[in-house]
């Protein structure tokens, strides 16, 4: 009996595993013509200083709208994308946008843009950085790039070789999700970052829950004793920001200060060119 059993749930796990398959091969498809096709758009989230709760920059979010599944999450499409290696050409088009949007606002305010493991490890990519600067204006140092440990550890090497060419461009790094994935204090050593942001998993509840504060108080401590801002993301709530103030975190990001949104500087949009896709509360 415990066999038949056995084989009909693995027969189950199976018929499961190829729809999966199916339904990412599917995704996979659509995904190489999305760019050409106008799907892909970017949304614009506020970061801000947490003494004065100026805005200092915009992290630039991308938005897959499916013309049947309707919005899918990068946290799934983009992983997909990685492994087809369209994420060349998607994240191409990202780094072309937001240099070219961020170009536009009369406050010279920074961009970050998120950047996979694969364009990173591309031969292309520093190449690409320094076209898409000069040909959009955009002064190198309003440009910040966001990388995840994560994205580097397959090939630590030739990824401190690009940070650097990077760098050398004039333009910041940041360490995105820290605490998260293959999270390793040497890289903080080993890597030129010059922000670290702290995972929204660890700013969540972070008033409430001891643990999570000596986490986060740590963090700072980190980026204070090695010279590196800290920006906490996922920040919802007065508490949470109360918290991160009063351990002098530098900058924030999260729904509490603003939803990541079309309009990249909120105060240049007050006419009535209306944002082509609604921002995320609406969704
Ligand atoms: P991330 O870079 O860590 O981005 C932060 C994520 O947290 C975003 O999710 C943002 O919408 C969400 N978020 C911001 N504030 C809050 C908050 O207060 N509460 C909660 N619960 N969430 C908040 P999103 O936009 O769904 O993106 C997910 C991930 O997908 C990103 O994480 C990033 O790793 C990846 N991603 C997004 N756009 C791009 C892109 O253009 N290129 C690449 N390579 N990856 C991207
Ligand atoms: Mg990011
Ligand atoms: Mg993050
Ligand atoms: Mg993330």
């Amino acid at each position: 009996r415990a066999k038949s059993e056995g084989r009909g749930t693995y027969r189950f796990f199976e018929a499961r595993m190829g729809v999966e398959v199916r339904e990412r091969r599917l995704l996979e498809h659509d995904l190489r013509h999305a760019v050409a096709r106008g799907e892909m758009q970017l949304v614009y989230q506020p970061q801000t200083d947490v003494g004065s709760g100026a805005v200092i920059g915009f992290e630039a979010l991308l938005r897959w709208k499916h013309p049947e599944r309707g919005y899918v999450s990068p946290a799934l499409f983009i992983p997909i994308a990685e492994e087809s290696d369209a994420i060349l050409q998607i994240g191409e088009w990202v780094l072309r946008e937001a240099c070219r949007e961020a170009a536009t606002w009369s406050n010279p305010l920074s961009i970050a843009v998120n950047v996979s493991a694969v364009q990173i490890h591309s031969p292309h990519f520093v190449g690409l950085v320094h076209e898409v600067l000069l040909k959009t204006g955009l002064a190198p140092g309003r440009l910040e790039v966001e990388v995840t440990e994560t994205a580097l550890i397959s090939d630590p090497n030739r990824a401190l070789l690009t940070l650097r060419q990077l760098k050398s461009l004039g333009l910041r790094i940041a360490m995105d999700d820290f605490g998260t994935g293959y999270s390793s204090l040497s890289n903080l050593r080993s890597f030129p970052f010059d922000k670290i942001k702290i995972d929204g998993s660890f700013v969540r509840s972070v008033d409430s829950n001891e643990q999570t504060a000596a986490i986060v108080r740590s963090v700072l401590g980190l980026g204070r004793g090695l010279g590196l801002p800290v920006l906490a993301e996922g920040v919802e709530t007065e508490a949470e920001l109360g918290f991160l103030a009063a351990e002098q975190c530098h900058a924030a990001q999260g729904y509490l200060m603003g939803r990541p949104s079309p309009i990249g500087q909120f105060a240049q949009h007050t006419h009535g060119t209306d944002p082509v896709i609604a921002d995320d509360r609406k969704r």
